[in-house]
């Protein structure tokens, strides 16, 4: 695998694929004489990783995970049941499980930026990292607040509610500085001459 085949890239859209598959551009449709002879920078292995999208997807299913939390809970002070299905089960289940989901999300994200970015200290890696820290610590707070609540009790419902919206928030927020983080996600390579 550490033989770096050839690739070409098109100057239209950027799509990038191995030489010798002629025809157009499966992403944008132009004709292949769009295509240029491209290098990637980032090594075959490198590229191999990131294309599987760890991070990405564990993070994108943390944040689903964290919103339907929400949703079952404010769901919750309303009807006891969705579908026939108590709703307090699912969502205790899925509150213990939570502080477990946000360490896989920041464990991925280490070895992602690290394979990614080289380095883990840049500004928004940083945030990422420290923001993350806070939101496993509030998952656990809420995963102990969520045990000590007796039921129906309006001061534990109202600090639940509280934490479990600023969980959202905070994931949410973390998958946006995510997004912003797509497009350097390598240093893609360069059109060789
Ligand atoms: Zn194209």
């Amino acid at each position: 695998m550490t033989k770096e085949r050839k690739y070409e890239i098109c100057r239209v859209c950027g799509y990038v694929r191995l030489v010798g598959k002629g025809g157009r551009c499966p992403a944008c449709g132009v004709r292949d004489t769009a295509f240029v002879p491209f290098q990637h920078k980032a090594s075959f292995n490198r590229r191999t990783f990131l294309k599987l999208d760890v991070h990405p997807v564990a993070v994108h299913f943390t944040i689903t995970y964290t919103a339907v939390s929400a949703l079952l809970f404010f769901a919750l002070l309303f009807v006891d049941e969705l579908l026939g299905v108590p709703i307090q089960g699912i969502l205790d289940l899925q509150i213990t499980f939570l502080p477990l989901l946000i360490v896989s999300g920041g464990m991925t994200g280490l070895i992602d930026g690290k394979i990614r970015f080289r380095k883990i200290k840049t500004p928004y890696l940083l945030r990422k990292i420290i923001l993350g820290c806070i939101l496993f610590v509030v998952s656990v707070i809420l995963l102990i607040i969520h045990t000590l609540n007796p039921g129906d009790d309006t001061m534990f419902l109202l600090i639940e509610g509280i934490i479990i919206s600023i969980a959202f928030f905070i994931a949410s927020y973390l998958g946006w500085i995510g997004a912003e983080l797509i497009s350097p996600i390598v240093p893609m390579g360069k059109i060789e001459s």
